[in-house]
Order: structure tokens, then C-alpha cells, then sequence
């Protein structure tokens, strides 16, 4: 029944869920979305990436290029601009996140109406192959489009004497240090198949000093990404249960009541550290050197967690609770590098908790991540100027 609403809605064949590139350099496949009325989008920055272009924003309008053609979109405008000609689009461009997404039309018949020499669409296929082999010159990429090199620091939270949140609606001895230590070995795993290379903060059941850890991801690393699993006393209110869901914690300056109870369960695990240790956190050398790294990498790390937590939705049968603002989380504040905390789920949510236990679940939630990561990275390299183009520096 929805399928044949689908296929009604649009008025046509529905596009495949996915979008497969294939160039001289490998085989990239993209995600295909839905706008609000359902109609099929592509990222922009992903697909040019893939096609060894990029995306660049000129005013109100964002720039697609590709084989060195400008084709410039006006967000939620039903048409696009090539060679200062304004020409019509099916359905217009739409933002998420900040990112520009394309109608799919832009790859089935655009792409290969304007640039023909070089792209040809197998619809039934959901396939844009790039002909001949003329491979854009630059430096070499992974088939996911990134440039080899990049290094992610996973941390799993908790371990050893610290067991984190006692897990309600975990089996008798499991806690959260179990779960995040599960699915930090699967996150590593799906990285480095995806060619980033993975410090782990702990890979057994052991207790890294929690002001040691972010520092684990020093200046040759990109992102720092803690895993924790969230949990609420349903011994004070019954109706704790039916919260469930996952967000991301990034270093801020804001505080909400609600990040300030996370804040508070996270940083319990301080009180296993040194005196010193704990003043690293609180004294005001700390409090200017956090200062410091909020200013420059509060945009980085907001970013990665929107990424996370758009990558999360689909799979997790919780809400997204969205990206929060932390002024004093100790494992993020003594990172130098963008970083962040993601509660996974709550353990005192009975549908959370099933989740977070199956290992189709972790496999998930790793996946997600991983992908997140991969988009991060991605618009990272644009952003700092090592561009797909070619003209990299
Ligand atoms: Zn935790």
C-alpha cells in the first residue's frame, strides 16, 4: 500500500533509495532523501565531491561545479543557473543541516543533458557513469571521496571500576561501559573500512584517566567522538521509562537543565580521579584554555554532531533530542580538537535499552556514525581548502 502511494505521489518511476557514481577513480553511492513532499533530493557537496568537484556558497545561491561547469542553485527555487542562463528545475532545491541538497532530476537528466561528453544515467539502474578515462587530475581519493590520511579518536566511555549508568533495562551485570565499549570495536571497524585511521582510548574493560582521553586526539587527529549511554532514576518517576532517544554534547556555552543532568552523570566519573586531576578541570588556566578551543571549534564540533545525529534518526527508534551545548564536560574540555559526546540512548528506556544491547542495533548505531564522520571529513577538507578539484593545496 505505501509503495503504491509512493510511486503515485511521484508521478513516476520511483528513484532507487540510492544513487551509484562510478568515475575513472571508483564507485561512490549516495544516499537518495525525500523533501516534505516527498520528492527525491541528492546532496550536493557528496555528489560533486564524488564527480571531483565541490560546492562553494555565492550569496544566496550555492554553486555546484563540476567538470569546471558552475551550476548554481537558489535554495527552495524551482530552478538553477548555468552560464548566467536561469533554466527550469522539476522540483526545487531545498537546505538541511546547512547543506544543499539537489533535486535527483540534476543527475538524471541534467548532468547528462549539459555535460553528455562526459556523463550518461542508467535510470534503471539509479547509475551516473562518468565516460572515458580522464580521471581528474589531484591528489589520490579513497572511493568515498576522501583524501587518505584523516585520523578519528573513538572513545568508549566509562571502563574498569567505572561502570557508568547501572543499565535498568540491561541484563544483571551489564552497564554502560559494556555497551559503549561494544560499539566503540564497531565503530573502529567501520572507519577503517572507510579508510580512517582510529586511535581507541581503551579496546578492553579497562579506566583511561578521563583528562587523558580527548588529548589522545592531538593536532594530527580531526574529531574526538566519546560514546555514553543515558539513563533516568525511574525509581523517582515511573514515567521516566517512556523517555527515550539520543543527542549529541559539544563543548558550548550554553547550558540546558537537561544537559546540565547528563553533565552531572558524565562527569561522576571524576571523583576516580586525582585532586590535581580534577583541578585541571576547574581552575581558571582550564577555564581560558576551554575559552579558547569553544571559539574555534564550537562551529566543527556543532557541525559533526548535526551530521550524527541526522545519520542516527533513521536508524534509532528513539527521538533525536538534537545537538546541546555543554560548558563543563570533562572528558570534551580538555580536548584541543573538535570533539563530542554522543548518548547513545537512554538504558532506562525499555525500547532504547533492546536497541542498544542487539547487535543489528550496535551495528547500526556504528554505521551511522561512521557515515556521519565520513560527511564531517568530507565538507572538512572543502572547507579548509584541499579541494576535489584538483587544485588542491
Ligand atoms: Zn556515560
Amino acid at each position: 500500500m505505501i509503495g503504491l502511494a509512493l510511486l503515485l505521489a511521484f508521478g513516476g518511476p520511483v528513484p532507487p533509495s540510492q544513487l551509484v557514481i562510478t568515475t575513472p577513480r571508483g564507485e561512490t553511492r549516495l544516499a537518495v532523501t525525500a523533501d516534505a513532499g516527498g520528492r527525491a533530493m541528492v546532496a550536493a557537496l557528496p555528489l560533486a565531491t564524488a564527480l571531483g568537484g565541490g560546492v562553494r556558497v555565492d550569496g544566496a545561491w550555492t554553486t555546484v561545479v563540476i567538470s569546471r561547469q558552475d551550476f548554481s542553485f537558489l535554495p527552495y527555487a524551482a530552478l538553477f543557473r548555468l552560464n548566467d542562463r536561469l533554466e527550469p528545475l522539476a522540483v526545487a532545491s531545498i537546505e538541511r543541516d546547512d547543506s544543499l541538497f539537489v533535486p535527483y532530476q540534476f543527475v538524471s537528466e541534467i548532468l547528462p543533458r549539459y555535460l553528455g561528453e562526459l556523463y550518461q544515467f542508467d535510470r534503471s539502474a539509479g547509475r551516473l557513469v562518468q565516460r572515458g578515462a580522464a580521471a581528474a587530475p589531484g591528489p589520490k581519493r579513497l572511493a568515498n571521496g576522501l583524501l587518505p590520511g584523516h585520523v578519528v579518536t573513538v572513545d568508549a566511555g566509562h571502563g574498569g571500576a567505572d561502570p557508568g549508568n547501572p543499565g535498568r533495562f540491561f541484563p544483571r551485570g551489564v552497564t554502560e561501559k559494556d555497551v559503549t565499549l561494544k560499539v566503540a570495536l564497531l565503530l573502529e571497524k567501520e572507519l577503517t573500512r572507510r579508510g580512517i585511521t582510529v586511535r581507541m582510548t581503551r579496546t578492553t574493560d579497562v579506566r583511561p584517566n578521563l583528562l587523558q582521553r580527548a588529548p589522545t586526539c592531538d593536532a594530527s587527529c580531526d574529531l574526538f567522538v566519546s560514546l555514553h549511554v543515558d539513563a533516568l532514576d525511574t525509581r523517582k518517576r515511573r514515567d521516566y521509562r517512556s523517555i527515550s532517544g539520543f543527542s549529541t554534547l559539544i563543548i558550548g556555552e550554553e547550558n540546558s537543565a537537561d544537559a546540565d543532568r547528563v553533565a552531572r552523570t558524565e562527569n561522576e566519573a571524576l571523583r576516580f580521579e586525582s585532586e590535581a586531576d580534577q583541578d585541571l578541570v576547574m581552575g581558571p588556566l582550564a577555564y581560558i584554555l576551554k575559552d579558547l578551543q569553544m571559539n574555534e571549534y564550537l562551529r566543527e564540533s556543532a557541525r559533526a554532531g548535526a551530521l550524527m545525529q541526522a545519520n542516527l534518526e533513521p536508524v534509532h527508534p528513539g527521538t533525536n533530542r538534537g545537538v546541546k551545548q555543554r560548558n563543563d564536560l570533562a572528558v570534551l574540555n580538555t580536548g584541543r580538537r573538535p570533539g563530542v559526546l554522543v548518548e547513545m540512548g537512554y538504558s532506562s528506556s525499555p525500547s532504547d535499552a533492546a536497541f542498544l544491547l542487539s547487535a543489528d542495533g550496535q551495528r547500526q548505531i556504528a554505521r551511522a556514525l561512521a557515515d556521519a564522520i565520513v560527511d564531517y571529513l568530507l565538507e572538512f577538507e572543502w572547507k579548509s581548502g584541499v579541494r576535489a578539484t584538483g587544485a588542491s593545496q
